[in-house]
């Protein structure tokens, strides 16, 4: 997927407007999940807080963003493969949770292994969270 804000939106038809495109450029900056204090932090005076929570909304239900909860019990956003769309979500990656800066990273990379489940149970979300201390701070 691009990380280019206008093409993600043109893409998903959604309107360019100035709020989203700024959590866009923001979450495609940062190189790793956002918290949403800090994001509505950074964010200041341009958006209310419901504003945000809209663009936010709108993003996971395209498909654009994923949401992750972290250690606190605070929602994290972060891009989304390009394999997720409105209809489904493809992030099924492992998540790793600083201790230390408390920021949440989306590992695409790292294999993940296969979960049989056992028969009758059917598996609709596997959390994979890993908790350490990340490269920026060890
Ligand atoms: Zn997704
Ligand atoms: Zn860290
Ligand atoms: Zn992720």
């Amino acid at each position: 997927m691009t990380t280019d804000p206008l093409a993600i939106l043109r893409e998903h038809q959604l309107k360019a407007t100035g709020g989203r495109l700024s959590v866009l450029n923001i979450i495609a900056e940062r190189g790793a999940a956002i918290s949403q204090p800090v994001l509505e932090k950074m964010m200041g005076s341009e958006v209310d807080r419901v504003t945000l929570y809209r663009i936010l909304r709108v993003f996971e239900e395209k498909g654009i963003l994923h949401k992750i909860i972290d250690l606190n019990g605070t929602a994290n956003y972060a891009m989304c493969s390009s394999s997720c769309n409105e209809h489904e979500h493809h992030d099924e990656h492992f998540h790793f949770n600083c201790t230390q800066c408390q920021k949440v990273y989306c590992l695409n990379d790292l294999h993940v292994p296969a979960v049989k489940m056992p028969p009758g149970f059917k598996a609709e979300k596997v959390d994979l969270s890993i908790t350490g201390i990340c490269k920026h701070c060890s």
